[in-house]
């Protein structure tokens, strides 16, 4: 399988570049050149490793990677806390995907603990090591940390923003022992952190001499890790006799783009909730055709508190009809003015699969405390921005709710709506009183750099 960019003016690399890179040079993301076909015949009976690794595998469409994405899935999914992986748990009329079984307790332990071993395979097959830079809005940083830690051919250093993210959150990353792994906040929105990072990629010499890597969600194996949930999904409900909907709670898109792709290959996915949280960009840019960059504002769902969505990039080409030149132009204009606007053929297709929904601060806090009353259960704020979004839209029809953190996470918000504290499980309980080591920089590229060279 060959990528290509969005932007179509880089040549189109291998799977095991893809594994390896972050934007294209170019400045867009990179996307199979073909969409699969999963054959879904043979599926039933499969574990969740062996899903995941059938699906990697497909993408990657190189027979010398097939043996090392079966190991490295097994060894992934084995440190979940539920047999499942994915457990799914009926509320009322609606599912609850749980994500959040993994080392993080989040989501993004699905694609980070598949992700970054095979990145350290590669690496060792080209006798190389490589430094992975992420910006983090929370998650994807303690799940970098755990799934880099102690690599051999892999550094890693995370940037969060000063003070916008929760205590469990900076601690799950903070008070890692491994020599490999460094913190840094700074001071700043998690925008500002991407964009930090996006600088440090954008100057090339910079890049090579340093090595960098990206697992943030622009890397398309994280994409396709995560597309395994949703086909698991179909499968334990029998979708075929009634495709399903899902109702994600997004920020830089990436979740919801798997279930999109979940769709291109095959499976029986009739429309993806596109739920945010006060930060509308997407809710705006589907509703209306307009993606237009606003202010960030701080939430009790701080995964989500993003204005740009970087994966949306990937919808835009695949809607305009995989045309490269009308998605760089689209994407210049934004990196302009601000504002892009979709042409209306592919909104139109945008339409046909996804609907959209921003939920406010109040509702977040008062769909927990509802769920609560109702099915005794605690859920946390990101994954009730998209259950309130799933009963509101699709009252009638079973929604599949991505529940994609665990409510200790978020104890604060959790606790504030239904007075109730979520206690951490037990395995994880040591970091609210180990030692913390991070580093403090302002929001500018020059000291940055410095700290990444310092090593
Ligand atoms: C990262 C994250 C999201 C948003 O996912 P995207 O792929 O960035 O859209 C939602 N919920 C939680 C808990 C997250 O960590």
């Amino acid at each position: 399988m060959k990528y290509v960019s969005t932007r179509g003016q880089s040549p189109a690399i291998s799977f095991e570049d893809v594994l390896l890179s972050g934007p294209a040079p170019d400045g867009g993301l990179y996307m199979p050149e073909t969409w699969p076909r999963l054959d879904f015949a043979n599926l039933d009976g499969l574990s969740y490793t062996d899903l995941t690794a059938k699906i990697l595998s497909l993408f990657a469409g190189a027979h010398e990677w097939n043996e090392a994405i079966a190991r490295h899935a097994r060894a992934a999914y084995e440190k979940f806390d539920d047999p499942r992986v994915a457990p799914l748990r009926q509320v009322d009329g609606r599912w609850l995907l749980e994500l959040f079984h993994g080392p993080t307790l989040a989501f993004k332990d699905f694609a980070l603990q598949l992700l970054a071993p095979l990145m350290n395979e590669a690496l060792a097959r080209r006798g190389q090591r490589a430094l992975v830079v992420a910006a983090t809005s929370g998650d994807t940083g303690a799940a970098a940390v755990a799934a880099i830690e102690d690599l051999p051919n892999v550094d890693l250093v995370v940037l969060h923003p000063k003070g916008r993210i929760s205590d469990v959150q900076r601690r799950q990353m903070t008070t890692s022992k491994a020599a490999n792994v460094r913190n840094v906040a700074i001071e700043g929105t998690f925008d500002d952190a991407q964009s930090l990072v996006k600088q440090l990629f954008a100057d090339h010499a910079f890049a090579r001499e340093h090595r960098l890597a990206a697992i943030n969600s622009i890397n398309w194996v994280r994409i396709v890790a995560q597309a395994a949930y949703y086909v698991s999904t179909c499968l334990a409900l029998k979708a075929f006799r009634a495709p399903l909907t899902f109702a994600v709670p997004t920020g830089n898109f990436g979740d919801v783009f798997a279930g999109y792709v979940t769709k291109k290959i095959g499976a029986p996915v009739k429309r993806l909730i596109v739920a945010t949280n006060a930060n509308d960009i997407l809710a705006r840019a589907i509703r209306t055709g307009v993606y237009a960059r606003g202010n960030v504002h701080a939430t009790i769902s701080p995964a989500m508190d993003i204005q740009v969505a970087s994966n949306f990039e990937r919808l835009l080409f695949a809607a305009h009809g995989r045309d490269a030149k009308t998605t760089r132009q689209l994407m210049e204009a934004f990196a302009a003015t601000g504002t892009l606007t979709i042409q209306p053929a592919a909104l139109g297709m945008i339409h046909d699969t996804f609907t959209t929904m921003s939920v406010d601060e109040n509702t977040t806090a008062n769909e927990i405390r509802l769920v609560h009353e109702a099915y005794k259960l605690l859920i946390d704020p990101h994954t009730a921005v998209a259950f309130h979004a799933g009963r509101t839209l699709e009252a009638r029809e079973p929604v599949v709710v991505l529940a994609t953190a665990h409510p200790a996470k978020f104890p604060d918000a959790v606790e504030k709506a239904t007075g109730v504290k979520p206690e951490l499980p037990e395995r994880l309980r040591w970091i609210l009183t180990a030692p913390e080591r991070y580093e403090t920089l302002p929001n500018e590229i020059g000291p940055l750099k410095a700290f990444i060279g310092r090593r």
